[in-house]
């Protein structure tokens, strides 16, 4: 298949929004977090950016929502980038296969969570960035990172979807105290998970969103900084990490309907990365039944059968 030219991929994302518009409002809006239930279903963005910085927009494509676990990919760059290697010694990099907010496998465990992309592992990874921080200091430089990924200074924490996951987040809780019993957890609880909350928090539209993933489409380089991010070899890894683990209990349908490492959140958003070509992401809020996006998967299925993307062959 030759490779999507600019106009093609333009026409590409306006079919799918096309088509699609029909289905707008499919799943089920995540309503355990209060403030998120108050979002529109019937909103959806799609963004492409390719390595040249060049930028495909649809529908609903500049208007911030809850990134909510599609932080956990950037936060893990960010400990990465602290620790390097020994992160992995307080969480492993296995797909769960159990839902988002599990605490079954915990147990047995040890104590150590499955992978960097469900919420006890996630929340681990900011245990780590609390090192040396105050809360205050370490959501600081959540978002000072983020901006600088995406090249964009306006991108914000909405402090009422972060208030509100804390007023109503005792499962976050329990998974919490229950690592901090083993030890896995070095900082009090509330303040872990006061950055926690407010890194799920972060607001950003897609275009946003898929600026900041673009380093992961460039083997670790900066395309519209030209700055170098991670090495390439850890963007591959990180890349690894979200396609084994990056949907939950969905990420093998994921990888066999899409074949992309992705990320998704409760917000009803997906990055995704197509290496070597772009930087996706997309939003519908709308959940299936292990917390994703639903129509926002369809979407990147139908993208990637248009544009031949794939990590698993052309
Ligand atoms: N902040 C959410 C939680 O901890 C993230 C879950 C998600 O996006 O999958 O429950």
């Amino acid at each position: 298949m030759r490779d999507a030219t600019p106009t093609d991929l333009q026409a590409i994302i306006e079919d799918i929004h096309a088509e699609l518009a029909p289905r707008f409002g499919e799943g089920k809006v995540a309503d355990y977090i209060p403030q998120l239930a108050h979002v529109d279903p019937q909103r959806f963005g799609l963004a492409v950016v390719t390595l040249d910085g060049q930028t495909h927009l649809a529908g609903d494509a500049e208007m911030p929502f809850s990134i909510q676990s599609i932080s956990k990919a950037l936060v893990l760059t960010l400990a990465l980038g602290r620790y390097g290697e020994a992160i992995w010694k307080r969480v492993g990099r296995e797909p769960s296969g159990s839902a988002f907010n599990s605490i079954v496998q915990l147990e047995h465990e040890h104590g150590i969570p499955r992978n960097p992309f469900i919420n006890a592992g996630a929340i681990v990874v900011t245990d780590a960035l609390l090192a040396g921080h105050t809360p205050r200091e370490a959501i600081a430089e959540v978002v000072r990172f983020v901006r600088f990924l995406a090249d964009d200074e306006d991108i914000l924490v909405d402090k009422a979807v972060a208030r509100s996951e804390e007023a109503t987040g005792d499962r976050n809780r329990a998974l919490a105290h229950f690592m901090h019993s083993f030890g896995t957890l070095r900082h009090p609880v509330e303040h872990v998970l006061g950055v926690y909350f407010h890194h799920c928090a972060l607001a950003m539209s897609c275009r946003q969103l898929a600026r900041a993933g673009l380093f992961l489409a460039a083997n670790g380089r900066h395309p519209l900084t030209g700055g170098s991010v991670v090495s390439a070899a850890r963007a591959r890894r990180i890349n690894a990490l979200m396609l084994t683990c990056g949907h939950y209990d969905g990420s093998g349908d994921f990888a066999y309907r899409v074949g992309l490492p992705g990320k998704s959140g409760v917000g009803g958003g997906i990055l995704a990365i197509a290496p070597g070509r772009a930087s996706i992401a997309v939003w519908s809020p709308g959940l299936n039944a292990n917390g994703n996006s639903a129509l926002g998967s369809v979407a990147l299925e139908r993208l990637a059968q248009r544009t031949g993307w794939s990590v698993f062959g052309s």
